[in-house]
């Protein structure tokens, strides 16, 4: 059977009878909108990101069940990165006609596996016939107490720069498959399943102990200049403290041009965040609680050139700054 077959209508029925109404789901896929609740006094949060064929993913190197998990785990790092609790999730699907019934299920079954873990709903959608290209759309929602929302802006001269988990373990898988080279599992698996850092986030932002925070998709590098934008904030970082993989070090002792993908490969969907320097202690203890690494790796400077990285001597050295650019 093809997607012909059951047309739209029957996927979407598919997909109906295969989706549990979660909490707060009033209305969930089956009306022309769903109906959701939103905690009394609390902030709505949404995000949105597009995965395309041949944009962001190749269908010969992703398994369609990695597709459909990492689709939710880029929008709701976004969430994490807030600070926020994720909810509710839509999903726009284009579908080319080279795509079988038994993909289809394999997408969502990666999609509603992570989902699931991370107690979030798929509560509606789109689904359409596509020319050529698989593209794939998701919307998250989540909620937070006003007080609590963390924001890109807020970091202040002498904030001590964190990030959570390892840098640039995705970026060199990508490398590798477009080498021809077969990514080690614990790099690939990087690259192809990342997950949300939502715990830590909440905890960061419910514990009031950061003062800005920002997921990492585009590059260490690039993110920061987004976390420092607007504030003529600069900020220095340590070289020889950057977080990477035992893998990642093994890959890039043999290529050593390969050791920038710490600062500009993409897709890490680790938090950077600012912390005041009081609240160090706090912060580090995290990381037994919630089993990630959590690693200083700078500082926040009053203004001057945007970013210094600094080897272990303390003097600065040359990094190529390009993260991943569309355009
Ligand atoms: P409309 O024409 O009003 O947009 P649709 O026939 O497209 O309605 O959708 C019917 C129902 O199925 C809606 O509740 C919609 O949110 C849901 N839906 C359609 N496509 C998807 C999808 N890919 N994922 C989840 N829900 C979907
Ligand atoms: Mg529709």
């Amino acid at each position: 059977m093809s997607l012909h077959d059951i047309g739209e209508f029957g996927l979407i029925e598919q997909l109906r009878r295969s989706v549990r109404q979660g909490p707060g789901v009033k209305i969930g896929i089956g009306d022309d909108c769903a109906a959701l609740e939103v905690p009394a006094g609390e902030l709505l949060l949404v995000t949105n990101d597009l995965l395309l064929e041949n944009v962001h993913f190749r269908r010969d190197w992703i398994d369609l069940a990695d597709l459909g998990a990492k689709s939710v785990a880029v929008n709701l790092s976004d969430i994490a990165a807030m600070g926020g609790v994720p909810r509710y999730l839509v999903l726009g699907l284009g579908l080319p006609s080279s795509l079988t019934l038994g993909e289809i299920d394999r997408f969502l079954e990666g999609f509603l596996g992570e989902a699931t873990a991370n107690e979030v709903s798929l509560v509606g959608g789109d689904t359409c016939r596509a020319e050529q290209f698989l593209s794939v759309s998701v919307t998250a929602h989540g909620t937070i107490p006003a007080s609590e929302l963390v924001r890109r802006k807020g970091g202040r001269p002498g904030d001590l720069l964190y990030v959570s988990g390892e840098l640039g373990g995705s970026g060199l898988a990508l490398c590798q498959l477009e080498a021809g080279q077969k990514p080690e599992p614990s790099l690939a698996c990087r690259h192809f399943r990342p997950r949300a850092r939502l715990s830590l986030g909440r905890a960061l932002a419910s514990r009031g102990l950061v003062t800005s925070m920002i997921d990492l998709s585009d590059g260490l590098l690039a993110d920061l200049h987004h976390l420092l934008a607007g504030d003529s904030l600069g900020a220095v970082l340590y070289l020889d403290k950057m977080p990477v993989s035992e893998a990642f070090d093994r890959v890039t002792a043999r290529r050593p041009e390969w050791r920038n993908l710490v600062f500009n490969g993409g897709e890490d969907y680790e938090l950077l965040f600012t912390v005041p320097e009081q609240q160090r202690l706090e912060v580090e203890k995290l990381s037994e609680e919630f089993d990630v690494r959590i690693t200083e790796v700078g500082k926040v400077k009053k203004g001057g050139k945007p970013v210094d990285v600094l080897d272990a001597a303390g003097n600065p050295v040359s990094v190529a700054a390009a993260g991943f650019r569309h355009f």
